[in-house]
């Protein structure tokens, strides 16, 4: 699979002990150093999840239009009620509440309130199996996230290396903070947008975090799930905008779980997250319980290279360009901003073939490539660390390099890894782009050289 275009990989804590995840781990990072490559790893955190109790053996069939009670507590469910794990059950939700069991597929109205459990009219009907997921709406869930148990995850996921971490069910972007203390700098955040109350808080968030995922599972089951693929498009707007990476997620190519190759509407789905500007574009079921995961991943990279043929970048770098000058309000975010641009400029004018971002966080390189450069995008770090999680922004080629302590040092090293790694030839033009070394880590890239190779 990475062979094949993987640049990241997610473990999704839902689902498996946290030994099982830590065991993945030290598969992924033998399997990259096997491979050669870059590859970033994400753990995802679980969030808050309720639960109804377990069906019996085979299912029972909920069928559309009846009624069902809900109530609150342990014990099974079955075709009359279903219980619910969740005490505030009767004090969250009203008459008129929406309530969706599993992955969206049965999904309730709540009518009426009566002795102690709530009458539910089953809108869209199904066969309920296990103990599935019940969903309530964020604005009226009261679980707060991240949970105790996402904080202990966070911890062991951070302690073990990982470049990322995802937190589930952000409302507002103080629900970052408790897991950005607990992570204390050892890894980035990635804000999950599937809340409507996120929606409301987009720009804070997506200015708190790292990264984002435009988690359209539980986003379609919150939303109007018509509501999906525009908001998809605002969502990955902002943060392009920012240069905070963004994951386009959940059932890009779903069919290919069992079948040999996906559907024409899944194939348009993956072309058009191209389109809207991701950075990222993730698989979950299909590598993660799929028949054939590396043909997945070889079919979504042709999918993704196809695109990007067709993206019309030029237009979108000229745009960006006018309108980042106003948007930024530190001046060291500005002056990043201002020289980046002037790097797409200078990279079109001098047909560079290679941007050399020299960085020690990743920001240059994310800031370079908000642009969609033609030129190939080498980002290279002294920290391994910043290294992997390059792998996540559009376009990065991530590459390890000597610690410099000189402009002019971090200029030769830059272009003599790139000559080394055969990703530039004598004759060509770079252009490198950096912080100078002698500068704190969050100052803004200050250098932009044009060097021909010879
Ligand atoms: C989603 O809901 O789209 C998503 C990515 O979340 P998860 O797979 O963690 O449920």
């Amino acid at each position: 699979m990475f062979t094949e275009g993987v640049d990241v990989v997610r473990l999704n804590l839902s689902h498996g002990p946290l030994e099982d995840h830590l065991e993945r781990l030290r598969t992924v990072r033998a399997a990259a150093e096997d491979s050669g490559r870059e590859i970033g790893v994400l753990a995802d955190l679980p969030g808050p999840k309720i639960r109804a109790g377990r069906f019996p053996e085979g299912g029972v069939a909920l069928s559309a239009g009846s009624l069902v009670r809900l109530e609150s507590g342990a014990g099974g469910s079955d075709a009359g009620t279903i219980r619910v794990d969740y005490p505030e059950l009767l004090g969250d939700l009203m008459a008129g509440d929406r309530v969706v069991l599993g992955d969206g597929a049965i999904s309730l109205t709540v009518v009426e309130e009566s002795e102690g459990s709530l009458l539910a009219r089953i809108d869209t009907g199904g066969r309920a199996q296990g103990a599935p997921g019940v969903h309530l709406s964020s604005e009226r869930l009261r679980l707060a996230t991240p949970t105790e148990e996402d904080l202990e995850l966070a911890e062991a996921m951070a302690s073990a290396g990982v470049e990322f971490i995802a937190v589930s069910f952000v409302r507002t972007a103080s629900d970052l903070e408790p897991v950005r203390q607990v992570v204390a700098g050892r890894a980035s955040l990635v804000a999950k947008i599937e809340t409507s109350a996120a929606l409301a808080d987009l720009v804070p968030i997506v200015e708190s975090a790292d990264a984002i995922m435009v988690a359209r599972g539980d986003l379609g089951i919150d939303c109007p799930l018509e509501d999906v693929p525009h908001l998809q498009k605002a969502i990955i707007r902002e943060c392009v905008e920012r240069g905070v990476p963004v994951i386009t997620a959940t059932q890009m190519l779903e069919s290919m779980v069992t079948a040999p190759s996906p559907t024409r509407a899944e194939v348009s789905d993956v072309a058009n997250a191209v389109f809207d500007g991701t950075d990222a574009l993730m698989l979950s079921g299909e590598t993660a319980i799929g028949h054939d995961p590396v043909a997945v991943v070889r079919q979504m990279a042709s999918i993704a290279e196809r695109s990007e043929r067709e993206a019309g970048y030029r237009a979108w770098a000229d745009r960006l360009g006018r309108t980042q000058r106003t948007r930024w309000d530190s001046s060291t975010d500005r002056i990043t901003a201002a020289l980046s641009h002037a790097a797409s400029l200078a990279a079109r004018d001098t047909e560079a073939t290679a941007i050399l971002c020299c960085t020690r966080s990743g920001r240059t390189a994310r800031a370079m490539a908000r642009f969609r450069p033609t030129a190939a995008l080498i980002g290279l770090s002294p920290d391994p660390a910043t290294v992997r999680a390059m792998s996540l922004s559009w376009g990065v080629d991530p590459i390890p390099v000597d610690t410099y302590s000189s402009t002019d040092e971090m200029v030769w090293y830059a272009v003599e890894t790139a000559v080394r790694r055969g990703r530039v030839a004598q004759g060509e033009t770079v252009l490198v782009l950096a912080g100078a070394p002698d500068r704190s880590s969050d100052a803004a890239a200050d250098v932009l050289r044009i060097v021909r190779v010879d």
